[in-house]
């Protein structure tokens, strides 16, 4: 009977310690920060393979910056395309395609062929100036007019193609397929301004703070409680100088203007389920503007929160039960967007 007993004993000790070990490997947490896409990356992973989801994740945000999207470095595609190339690969292609459908549902707001003017104004650069009209009417004349037909690009005489607006939010789609792949059981990833929140958790909630315009890099006015998602943040912090008189002149151009945007943000926050849509549609309703945005946001089953320059915090959140959005610093007062 005794012996029988401590048999039991053993067998106990044995499920518990498989069961601690099992929640040890299925719980593994790994973190990284590292710099791509000028801007830093930081992923934090939990899962039995989240060890090789990350090394995964670091190298194909790696490679999408260094191959593929870069438009400084000789050895990224679009930097060939920019320097004549036409034929370009699948991945590529379609990604140009998403694009030049977001230049047409957001009325030209977005528009990725302002390479030229992103360089004529050298915003974020020690070359930053304001150039004259007729050098920036000459910057944006033809940017719409760049093609993608099956794998042929087609760039009109002096349009370049920058994919700056996208890049990173492409990156969280790329570290979503992975961490997805890989089965981790949580994940979130934020590559500059825009974050991938994964989990295989049903009705999973994450806390997103959104930064405080007004405020350093690491203050933060709102608070999003939100699912699974993408979300980008386009800002008028990000990059920008001033002129002598106080005039700030930021980095997300008004394609038709050729002017920095002014229509009354400081910046955008989208929430949808692709990464690059979401950062696509941050960059196009800080254009756009709050009552132009909507109809925009609403054909990519998208959310936002504006941060307006009079320190309104508009939502188009409201109605849905879980998420929600809190104003964490009292100089904003928020508001629904209607
Ligand atoms: P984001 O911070 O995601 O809004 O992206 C801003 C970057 O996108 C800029 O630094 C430019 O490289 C590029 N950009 C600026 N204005 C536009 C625009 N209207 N449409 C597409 N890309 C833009
Ligand atoms: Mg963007």
């Amino acid at each position: 009977m005794k012996k029988k007993g401590a048999i039991l004993a053993a067998v106990a000790v044995v499920i518990l310690a498989a069961v601690i070990v099992c929640d040890f490997l299925f719980n593994k947490t790994v973190s990284d920060t590292f710099l791509a896409m000028n801007t830093t990356v930081s992923a934090e992973l939990t899962g039995l393979k989240s060890e090789d989801a990350l090394t995964q994740v670091k190298e194909k945000i790696l490679y999408l910056d260094e191959k593929l999207l870069s438009r400084t470095n000789e050895n990224s595609e679009i930097y060939s395309v920019n320097s004549g190339k036409t034929e370009v690969s699948n991945e590529l292609a379609s990604l140009l395609n998403v694009m030049k459908q977001l230049e047409k549902n957001s009325g030209g707001a977005f528009c990725i062929g302002v390479a030229q003017l992103t360089d004529l104004w050298g915003i974020g650069t020690e070359y930053a100036r304001v150039p004259d009209e007729a050098e920036i009417k000459a910057a944006i004349k033809n940017c719409y007019d760049w093609q993608i037909d099956g794998n042929t690009v087609y760039l009109p005489e002096g349009v370049k193609l920058d994919l700056g607006a996208v890049g990173k939010g492409e990156a969280c789609d790329h570290a979503n397929s992975t961490v997805s792949f890989k089965n981790c059981k949580e994940s979130v990833v934020a590559v500059g301004g825009s974050v991938l929140l994964h989990s295989t958790v049903p009705k999973a909630l994450f806390k997103v703070g959104i930064r405080d315009p007004l405020g350093e890099a690491n203050e933060y006015c709102a608070v999003l409680e939100i699912g699974e998602a993408c979300v980008s943040t386009s800002g008028n912090y990000e990059r920008f100088f001033e002129d002598e008189s106080g005039k700030r002149y930021h980095h997300i151009f008004d394609p038709s203007t050729g002017y920095p945007a002014d229509s009354g943000l400081m910046s955008v926050t989208v929430v949808t389920q692709s990464g690059t849509i979401s950062d696509a549609l941050s960059t196009a309703c800080f254009v756009l503007g709050i009552e132009k945005s909507l109809p925009l946001l609403e054909r990519y089953n998208a959310e936002a929160v504006f941060i307006t320059e009079d320190k309104q915090i508009i939502t188009t959140y409201g109605e849905l039960e879980n998420e929600t959005v809190t104003v964490t610093n009292d100089i904003y007062t928020l508001g629904e967007a209607k």
